[in-house]
């Protein structure tokens, strides 16, 4: 990458820099600074996706193959404390948001010590997970009890039969009991995921919505993204926000934009609101990272399992923080790699439906 002279960044850019960000300043004390991890868009970067494993229990066929995807040593995943120490400087570098993903972070042996590693890193607003919840209900307790602080569940069909299609190894009434252990422990403002395929569970949205009002969770109808080995993404899969909202008006929904929503942690949905047919009050998001790409509003960067900085979900990662660190960087010199890295993040994603990233998203994270 080429990193351009300093007179050509923008001014917050430069001031960070003056401001020996990435430089001397120690990364627990440091106040917020509002010029900290600002790239070449002025879009401010307070948001860090951490994968904490490339493996997974479930074969989503909007993710992976069937056969599932090549996973790489242990030993070159992050350790935890490497992955703390990279928090600190993230979060030294104005993130506020930090959310553990994977693969499936459940599978992550010793998960909740990790979560107790990342809770302590003073700065943290909002610590929270993506997971399928397939190993939920005996985790949520001691997730909750480490400081995990909120929880976004994948659930795309409430139709055990589809369920099990879509996951390929997945079971729904151990994702409900997840669920139900969640609301337990005292998680609140829990997140479901749905990702909607054309053809598969688009009949499913309005069922999905009601669950949602009964539960108080917020759903989530994503976009199919084309990511991912498989070329199973396409029109006859793809299914655009603006007909999933025609599908729930069909069943009998009235929805109203609701711009000015703002939800726990905040995000890359649009929100809707109104009425279902039963009555219910509902609340729902969508992500249409196709259709209206949000990348204008992009405040995040992806940590790979493997200590890769992605700066776009799009964008292959160059920067191995891992090897930094393993080569022994000391903590300011991996600032200053971050911030040059971030000089190279993308203004858009190039998915514009015909350039596929032929990579498992679970080994991007989501
Ligand atoms: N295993 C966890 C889970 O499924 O929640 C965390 C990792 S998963 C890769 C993160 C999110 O990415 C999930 O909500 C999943 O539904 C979503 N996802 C995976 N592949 C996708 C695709 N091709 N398009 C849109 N969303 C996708
Ligand atoms: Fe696993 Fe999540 Fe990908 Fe499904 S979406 S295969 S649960 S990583």
């Amino acid at each position: 990458m080429t990193v351009p002279s300093s007179c050509a960044l923008p001014a917050g850019v430069r001031a960070a820099t003056a401001l020996g960000i990435g430089g001397t300043v120690a990364a627990p004390n440091l106040p917020r600074n509002p010029f900290a991890l600002v790239d070449l868009q002025a879009r401010r970067v307070e948001y860090l996706r951490v994968s904490v494993t490339d493996r997974c229990n479930y074969r989503c066929s909007y993710c992976m193959p069937a056969q599932g995807v090549p996973v790489v040593p242990r030993d070159e995943l992050l350790a935890f404390d490497e992955i703390a120490r990279l928090v600190r400087q993230f979060v030294a570098l104005g993130v506020r948001k930090v959310r553990l993903t994977g693969g499936e972070p459940l599978l992550r042996r010793d998960l909740v010590r990790l979560v107790d590693q990342v809770a302590r890193v003073p700065g943290i607003d909002d610590l929270a997970m993506t997971t399928n919840g397939h190993l939920l209900e005996g985790l949520a307790a001691p997730l909750r009890a480490a400081g995990l602080q909120r929880l976004n569940v994948s659930l795309d069909t409430l139709d055990a039969g589809r369920f099990a299609a879509v996951t390929r190894q997945g079971d729904l009434a151990t994702v409900l009991r997840g669920l139900d252990a969640a609301d337990a422990a005292g998680f609140e403002h829990t997140k479901l995921n749905a990702v909607v395929l054309r053809g598969l569970n688009d009949g499913d949205l309005g069922a999905l919505a009601a669950f949602g009002a009964r539960r108080g969770y917020l759903v989530r109808f994503i976009e199919y993204m084309p990511i991912g080995v498989d070329d199973h993404w396409g029109p006859a899969t793809y299914l655009p926000a603006a007909e999933m909202r025609e599908r729930l008006a069909t069943d009998g929904w009235t929805l109203t934009p609701d711009p000015a929503a703002t939800h726990p942690g905040g995000g890359p949905a649009r929100h809707w609101v109104g009425n279902g047919p039963a009555g219910e009050r509902v609340a729902l998001g969508f992500i249409a990272a196709v259709s209206e790409k949000f990348c204008r509003l992009c405040n995040r960067v992806r940590l790979s399992a493997t200590g890769t900085l992605r700066e776009c979900l799009s964008a292959h990662g160059t920067l191995s923080l891992r090897d930094r660190l393993r080569a022994g960087a000391t903590d300011a010199d991996l600032r200053a790699a971050i911030l040059a890295a971030l000089l190279g993040k993308v203004d858009a994603h190039r998915f514009d439906g015909n350039e596929p990233t032929h990579e498992a998203m679970s080994s991007i994270g989501g």
